[in-house]
């Protein structure tokens, strides 16, 4: 298929295809109960306005007959309502499931219209149940442009040839063959439209979704070094210390400064300083669990190092850990012009309960840090 004719009608890629089914199926269940109950109340109207009009005896050939159809919908109808309860629970492994039930109950409904209108036949010309129904399933029901062509298609052929069977004054069909037609192209017409503007619309809340997505975490990260910034401390370092301090865990917090980073910018340059800072970022990051543990840029050449239940034992092996990666660490274009770094660390381990609030681990982790640095650099020390 080209790529424009695939753009104009939409196609999704599998992935895509799964999860607006999983939307349908969702809208589906949310408001087609609706629909259901209204069908059950005119058929219950019907039903009782039929055992009334003939005096609960039924007589009549017709009366048998329209019975026979009205408790026929009444009862697919909740047969609908029941599997509607069902999958609500399943979904969305059930999505697809869903999306084909209420096709074929649209398609039903639509046979039980012709139905009734080639019955109908017999004391009028009229074909307005038919096309009220076919019409409110284009609307509510999602065919797929075949399913349409072809359940429109086939009942336009079976109405022409089957309304003037039971006719009982005979007489010109034209003008209901004509309106037939008109409303059989509609009705494709509308459902094959919200075949494509339904996808197109899946599609652009996707994009959406995904570009609030990147704006979120762009609020959060830091541009150079893609850790998390300032902001993110600011706004997750409380729920994180809480966190600790509800599972009885201790909290670790490490500040991690590169050492004469001065001069380390005067000898290579500011671009190669923000590419140490670069390849020293991805390499901390590679030491770090997702879940419990966090690498923040805190200023320009300082790091943060946040542990959830990392004990004292742990935080001096992964300090350790820390100083040796950096110092193996080549930042240089070659083995032979390494340009290596050093970092200092300052490591600061308390039980929540021994600590009056966060900020007093950063505060205690950064004098850690200091006298990490005049004990000579490339090094841990415990605050
Ligand atoms: P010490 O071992 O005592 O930490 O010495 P230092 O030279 O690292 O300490 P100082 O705080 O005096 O210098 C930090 C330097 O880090 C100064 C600044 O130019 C550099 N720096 C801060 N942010 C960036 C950045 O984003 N990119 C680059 N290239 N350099 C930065
Ligand atoms: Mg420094
Ligand atoms: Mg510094």
């Amino acid at each position: 298929m080209g790529s424009m004719w695939k753009k104009r009608v939409c196609v999704l890629s599998p992935e895509q295809e799964a999860g607006y089914t999983v939307s349908c199926a969702e809208r589906i269940l949310r408001y087609n109960g609706y629909f259901l109950l209204a069908i059950l109340g005119v058929q219950s109207y019907n039903i009782l306005y039929t055992l009334a009009y003939t005096g609960w005896r039924l007589h009549s050939r017709a009366s048998r007959v329209y019975m026979t159809l009205y408790v026929a919908l009444f009862l697919v109808s909740v047969i609908g309502l029941v599997l509607r309860r069902y999958l609500k629970q399943h979904l969305p492994e059930r999505a697809r499931c869903t999306v084909r039930l209420q096709v074929a109950y649209g398609m039903l409904l639509m046979i039980w219209g012709a139905c009734v209108t080639v019955y109908d036949q017999r004391v009028s010309d009229s074909i307005s149940v038919y096309l009220m129904i076919a019409l409110t399933v284009a609307m509510l029901v999602y065919f797929t442009p075949v399913q349409a062509v072809a359940a429109y298609g086939g009942l336009l052929i079976a109405l022409y040839f089957l309304l003037p069977v039971l006719r009982g004054v005979p007489g010109d069909n034209y003008g209901n063959q004509v309106n037939l037609a008109v409303m059989t192209l509609m009705a494709v017409f509308i459902s094959v439209y919200r075949y494509i503007s339904g996808r197109r619309h899946y599609l652009d809340e996707q994009i959406i979704m995904e570009q609030n997505r990147c704006l979120s975490d762009a609020a959060v990260r830091d541009s150079l070094t893609r850790l998390w910034n300032r902001r993110f401390l600011d706004e997750q370092m409380e729920g994180l210390y809480r966190r600790c301090a509800d599972a009885g865990v201790p909290l670790t917090v490490m500040m991690m400064d590169i050492d004469h980073f001065k001069i380390y910018n005067d000898t290579y340059g500011h671009p190669q300083g923000d590419e140490c800072l670069r390849r020293m970022a991805w390499r901390l990051e590679q030491e770090v669990d997702e879940e419990t543990e966090y690498l923040i840029r805190y200023g320009g050449e300082e790091f943060l190092y946040i542990g959830v239940g990392v004990d004292a034992k742990r935080a001096l092996e992964k300090g350790a850990r820390f100083n040796q990666v950096i110092r193996e660490l080549i930042i240089g274009p070659s083995e032979q012009d390494r340009r290596g770094i050093t970092i200092s660390i300052g490591i600061y381990t308390r039980l929540p309960a021994e600590a009056p609030e966060w900020s007093a681990y950063i505060e205690e982790a950064d004098k850690a840090l200091y006298r990490a640095k005049n004990s000579g650099r490339d090094q841990w020390v415990v605050g």
